[in-house]
């Protein structure tokens, strides 16, 4: 895949650094935002889309534009997923535990590449030792989405984020750090001053927002699904520490009392969500707090115990009744896939999009995950990565993030799931990374 994506770059005399003028001519335009879509021609000038119009846009004379016939296809934003771990989804729980780091993070930069070429061009790393990866992408090291990192993923002792076995104590009665915390993977914090300290830590390395877990969670071993996890003053401090950051706190949540605990302590988003009550997607939607859902089903992972089993079945039951009540409560939604612990699924990445028109209508859909999911991506502040241009949308300004896609996903949402066959150009910051238009 690499060297096809080399072998298209010096098609267009291209690295991912130069300066460049493409145009992209005769493509139907889906915004992002408005589901009237307009046939016209894009012009991008290094990472930025300079002009959109329905009139033919004149290049410059000296011939550098690289002119790209769009042949009448679709051209939408890059796919943006919300809740992605860019590093625990590329290795399975085995490998993160017992492998080499260099391998893990090595599988990982594949991994990135592929995620790439499903056409998601933006990631909200909810969790993990993203940053070098992340850095590495930006270089151009690797080819790979943007990343906004969470760092790693900041859970209270026999929380949703505690790797340990039972027999492992934890650092405050004498024992070792784990292998998921030196790597960065996860940071078990104990109390207000704890929880500071990581937070902390996590915004030093370039944290664009920060992650707790507030509540049980499906793959993890010691916490059933309906405990709540880190007291109200814990949490607050978490939230404190990130808004002097300028930036905001997410909680890994499914329950009513553990969204609500975390709403009182001024989290601003939740991850999750599948088990709320109508009182409480009421006070989300009131208090415009995000919600960052994913359409889980009931499968699990292997290796997945009958207890896990059991979570997963519970979660899933709930997306059907949380999806079916968005509207009633006017939420602010989010869409991510939580892939993870299971490389081999992370090919079905964009086959989770049609099962959303069960639903919504494709165009809801679409917005989600371009114009609505860049939203959030914005709502890091100063803390966000990619501040120069808008993400998720294109428009003149916008960055040159976007997809060409075979037929019309606003009346076949289908078309989303063989992203090998019907993206047939990606671009990210005005970089080509896949053309076979032409
Ligand atoms: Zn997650």
């Amino acid at each position: 895949m690499r060297h096809l994506i080399y072998i298209t770059l010096c098609l267009f005399g291209l690295s991912a650094t130069a300066q460049s003028t493409i145009l992209i001519n005769n493509v139907v335009i889906f915004n992002g935002k408005d589901e009237k879509t307009i046939t016209g021609n894009v012009l991008v000038v290094n990472n930025l889309i300079q002009k959109i119009s329905t009139a033919p846009i004149p290049t410059n004379k000296s011939g550098k534009t690289i002119i790209i016939d769009g042949k009448g296809k679709f051209l939408m934003p890059g796919l943006i997923d919300a809740h992605w771990h860019s590093i625990l989804t590329a290795s399975t729980m085995d490998e993160l535990m017992y492998a080499e780091p260099g391998y893990v993070f090595i599988k990982a930069g594949d991994e990135a590449a592929n995620t790439l070429m499903r056409g998601f061009t933006s990631v909200r790393d909810l969790g993990g030792p993203s940053f070098g990866l992340k850095k590495a992408i930006d270089d151009g090291v690797i080819d790979g989405p943007r990343i906004w990192p969470s760092g790693s993923i900041i859970s209270q002792t026999s929380g949703h984020g505690d790797f340990r076995s039972v027999n492992e104590r934890p650092v405050s009665l004498g024992g070792c750090l784990h292998h998921s915390e030196e790597i960065g993977g996860a940071t078990i914090a104990d109390g207000k001053d704890a929880v500071l300290v990581a937070v902390r830590e996590n915004l030093k390395r370039g944290a664009s927002q920060i992650k707790l877990t507030a509540g049980g969670g499906a793959s993890s071993v010691f916490d059933p699904l309906d405990v709540s996890q880190y007291t109200e003053e814990e949490l607050r401090a978490a939230v404190e520490a990130a808004e002097d950051w300028g930036t905001y706190v997410t909680v890994h949540a499914y329950t009513p009392r553990a969204v609500q605990k975390a709403i009182a302590a001024g989290v601003k988003c939740i991850d999750h969500g599948h088990l709320l009550d109508d009182e409480t997607l009421k006070l989300i939607g009131e208090k415009g707090i995000w919600l960052s859902m994913q359409p889980l089903d009931s499968t699990t992972n292997a290796g997945a115990n009958e207890e896990q089993k059991q979570k997963k079945y519970d979660i899933a039951t709930g997306t059907e009744r949380i999806y079916s009540s968005v509207k009633k409560y006017n939420l602010k939604l989010a869409w991510g896939t939580d892939l993870l612990f299971n490389p081999a699924a992370n090919s079905k990445q964009t086959a989770t999009i049609p099962l959303m028109d069960k639903w919504f209508t494709p165009f809801e859909v679409l917005r989600m995950i371009t114009h609505d999911n860049g939203e959030l991506l914005a709502f890091s502040g100063k803390r966000s990565p990619y501040r120069e241009g808008k993400l998720g949308v294109l428009e003149e300004g916008a960055y040159a993030d976007m997809i060409l896609v075979d037929g019309n996903p606003l009346s076949n949402l289908k078309l989303m799931e063989d992203y090998n066959k019907n993206f047939v150009l990606i671009m990210k910051n005005g970089v080509v990374y896949k053309n076979t238009i032409q």
